[in-house]
């Protein structure tokens, strides 16, 4: 073989070498690129179904690597973002729908000639839903001012059964008497339950109502504080809710009911409308960064398709010119005239390789601009996946926990017990449910302000969490109710362990105003049996607290499965 032949030899192998590189290159980044789709579509899941099974379908396809496939997914996911559009609407729709039928409802319930005007003329307006996103807070407002007319004006109804229907207070007596009073031998001279504010707050039109009213009024207000702590608020709206909170607190009649109702309204607006762009908004983000890393996918396919049908016809040619050159070598005698020809023929080859050189240069620098581009994409998208899956997991875990002392909150108690209630069934050791419940704390508030009322709760969390084990769980139930949950204890182990707890915080006095203030709690505790609803053995440890408060609050009761509360576990004279 002659040197020119070798020549072109090595350099037609090291060409071919240098397209296995390239090949492998672009697996490899055609592979990462997967992958980032793959996880991104991950971590937006968990948000709405049908999202989901888009989502799937894109990783199924980015798997089977079928790009038709893969455009109609992304065509499709645009697609249902577009509808979601509708859905909002058409929850427009509903919401309007609802306040028309409270309108009807409140006329029904109201014979005041102007109310009714005023009421019909809303429900006039409700009609027009074009104006529905300029004008929807001034109709609330509108609808909150009518309601709160009509409540507070139950006579012009012709039909107090309103107000009994709306807060059950058919079953209640007119008796504002406190079910106790402070006694000499309070440490703090407390105030009894009907407060100077409770009773002004209770407007002068219907004192006997309002006063009626005003235990379930406290129900209605604390479930209010406990929709407040489950909202997941955006930072800027923290202060408003905390004010908010605070009113809430504070309040026992009718009056700050209207107020009060128009911020949670439109602080649940809020929350939710924050909620929905948010993702909505990233949803179109991961969408048009989607559609850039597709099409740049297919243009990389298709350059890379290009080089390889660029090789195969420089491969072509080169054969040919060999073969023309074998046959010149046999057919031409001449020794002159052969030269001139090989001589010829080589031109022509290394003219022929020249341009396929600089053709596959050019296409080489625009395919390795594309990779990088691709791989910084793929780099961009997977950092915001892994940014949205931590938010995700911190959102979670905020959803599960009370604001105020940071211990898990009704949700996580929730769950928790489902979990334990499952374990019961697979194992023979006892899990006892306790109730607690402090002892006159809206005297606290009452006496000294809902801050003070909030900071006892919170160190009343931390000195119970630090007297549990860690294997037990502990909860915020709502307002100054906790709950604990202690696996692997008979139910005497746990009735102590709660009278320790009760003994040690009714011990440590809590300062106000420089004064030593007695804190004390009830209880009740039951063991959960692996055969019942949770719900039951939970009403049963709520009973044992209940006998507890009966029988002079500062205690624990325990209450067996099988019967009415026990006679109840060791308890300290009565500090009352
Ligand atoms: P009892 O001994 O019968 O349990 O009397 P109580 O005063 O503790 O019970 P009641 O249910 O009458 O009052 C509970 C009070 O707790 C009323 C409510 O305003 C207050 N409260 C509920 N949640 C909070 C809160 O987060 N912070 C503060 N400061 N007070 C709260
Ligand atoms: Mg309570
Ligand atoms: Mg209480």
């Amino acid at each position: 073989m002659s040197n020119t032949d070798s020549r072109w030899k090595e350099k037609y192998s090291r060409l071919l070498d240098d397209y296995e590189r390239l090949e492998q290159n672009t697996r490899e980044r055609t592979g990462l690129l997967e992958r980032g789709l793959v996880r991104s579509s991950l971590a937006a899941e968990g948000q709405d179904p049908k999202l989901d099974r888009q989502l799937q379908a894109l990783r199924d396809s980015v798997r089977a690597s079928n790009s038709t496939q893969l455009q109609q997914v992304v065509h499709d996911i645009e697609h249902h973002l577009l509808a979601t559009e509708n859905q909002r609407q058409e929850r427009q729709h509903t919401l309007l729908s609802a306040l028309d039928q409270l309108c009807s409802q409140l006329l029904a319930n109201n014979k005041e000639r102007g109310t009714r005007q005023a009421l019909k003329k809303l429900q006039g307006a409700l009609k027009d839903r074009q104006q529905v996103n300029h004008t929807l807070h001034d109709w609330l407002h509108e609808l909150s001012r009518l309601q709160a007319t009509v409540l507070q004006h139950p006579e012009d109804s012709g039909n107090s059964g309103m107000l009994d229907r709306l807060f059950g207070r058919h079953a209640k007596t007119a008796d504002t008497t406190p079910p106790e009073t402070a006694t000499a031998n309070t440490p703090v001279p407390m105030p009894v339950d009907a407060t100077p504010a409770a009773i002004t707050d209770a407007g002068a039109t219907a004192p006997s109502m309002a006063a009626a009213a005003m235990p379930d009024m406290g129900v209605l207000y604390q479930a209010l504080i406990r929709l407040l702590d489950e909202l997941p608020l955006p930072d800027e709206d923290k202060e408003a809710a905390s004010a908010l909170r605070a009113r809430l607190v504070a309040s026992t009649g009718w009056n700050s009911l209207e107020s009060t109702l128009e911020q949670l309204t439109e602080l649940v607006i809020r929350a939710s409308s924050k909620r929905q762009q948010e993702f909505s908004h990233y949803l179109q983000q991961l969408n048009s960064k989607l559609n850039l890393i597709t099409s740049s996918v297919s243009q990389t396919r298709d350059s890379y398709q290009s080089s390889v049908d660029s090789a195969a016809s420089l491969d072509q040619h080169l054969h040919s010119q060999v073969n023309e050159l074998h046959q010149d070598v046999q057919q031409i005698t001449d020794l002159e005239q052969l030269k001139q020809r090989v001589d010829q023929r080589l031109n022509l080859f290394m003219e022929t390789l020249a341009q396929h050189q600089q053709q596959r240069k050019e296409s080489e620098q625009k395919l390795l601009q594309r990779l990088q581009d691709l791989g910084e994409r793929v780099h961009l998208v997977e950092n915001e996946a892994s940014q949205l899956t931590s938010q995700l997991v911190e959102q979670h875990e905020k959803a599960r926990r009370d604001a105020l002392t940071g211990l898990p909150n009704r949700t996580a108690w929730d769950e928790r017990l489902q979990i334990e209630h499952l374990r019961l069934q697979r194992q023979t050791s006892p899990l006892l449910l306790a109730v607690i419940d402090v002892d006159h704390f809206k005297r606290i508030n009452d006496t000294y302000g809902h801050l003070a009322g909030d900071k006892v709760l919170k160190i009343l969390a931390t000195r119970l969490q630090q007297g549990i084990r860690k294997t037990d769980f502990m909860a915020r139930y709502g307002g100054e109710e906790f709950v604990i949950l202690l696996p692997d204890t008979p139910l005497d182990n746990g009735a102590e362990l709660l009278n320790k707890l009760r003994q040690h915080i009714a011990d440590c006095p809590f300062h106000f105003k420089g004064e030593p203030v007695q804190i004390t709690f009830s209880a009740g505790i039951t063991r959960l049996q692996a055969d019942e609803d949770p719900a039951s053995a939970f009403a049963r440890a709520d009973q044992a607290l209940y006998a507890a408060k009966q029988g002079g609050r500062n205690q624990v009761r325990s209450a067996a499965a099988d019967g009415p509360c026990a006679a109840p576990a060791p308890v300290l004279p009565d500090q009352e």
